[in-house]
Order: C-alpha cells, then sequence, then structure tokens
C-alpha cells in the first residue's frame, strides 16, 4: 500500500498533499496539521466545543452545501481507494475471501465479486 501523503486529501478542509505534507488520521480519513491544530484548539474548550454542538449545515447557504460537495467526494474516493488496499494488504496475508466477507457481514462470493478483480489489477478500484 502506498503510504506516501502525495495525492491525499485532507478529509476536512481538501488540502492536498506533498512529499511534505504532515497527516493525522488514517482508514482513508487524512487531517492536515492545520485541521488538526484547528479541532484541537476547538476541543480544548467548553466554548469551542459548544460552538460545534449543532450540525454546520443548519447556517450554510445552498451555495455553501453545494461548494461542499467535492470534498466529500474526494473524501468518499479516498476512503474507498483505501479500503481496496485495505483488503489487498489482508490478501497478502493470505486470509481468505470467506474471512473478509464475514468480517464485512457479506458472502464469501459479494467479498471476491466487490474486491477481487481490484486485489489482482491492483488498480484500487473495481474492473
Ligand atoms: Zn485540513
Amino acid at each position: 500500500m502506498d503510504f506516501s501523503p502525495v495525492g491525499r486529501v485532507c478529509s476536512f478542509c481538501g488540502l492536498v498533499g506533498t512529499k511534505d505534507t504532515r497527516f493525522a488520521g488514517g482508514l482513508g480519513a487524512m487531517m492536515c496539521l492545520d485541521c488538526l491544530d484547528y479541532y484541537h484548539s476547538t476541543f480544548s474548550s467548553k466554548r469551542g466545543t459548544q460552538s460545534i454542538a449543532h450540525p454546520p449545515w443548519d447556517e450554510m447557504n445552498d451555495a455553501e452545501m453545494l461548494g461542499k460537495l467535492p470534498l466529500i467526494a474526494m473524501t468518499a474516493d479516498q476512503v474507498n481507494r483505501f479500503l481496496y488496499d485495505w483488503v489487498q494488504l489482508i490478501r497478502e496475508r493470505k486470509l481468505s475471501w470467506a474471512h473478509i466477507g464475514k468480517a464485512m457481514g457479506i458472502s464469501r462470493q459479494a467479498a471476491w465479486e466487490r474486491f477481487g478483480r481490484s486485489v489482482t489489477t491492483k488498480t484500487g478500484e473495481p474492473a
């Protein structure tokens, strides 16, 4: 699995990683250091936690709602690619499709159909 930050995206602000970027997080969801500082600061005070106690979309206008779509889609794609990479790591450990299916609450066949070809081709996307 590629562990490089290059081309990865901060799931919170959309910052695209370079070789010098450091991300926190994992499992496909990433957080850049600026966002980490912001959320650390926010969650470190009672006033900060109260300021985020309601859904942010309640105060967003339509343009702001639409403007979040690309970031959400990029994050979803990144997490999905990570899922395929993770399954590949599991397959490299010689664990069976039955094990993967059971872990995901799906059949062996469904696991293979979802991940089998991508694991074989290493494209990160289903064929
Ligand atoms: Zn960020």
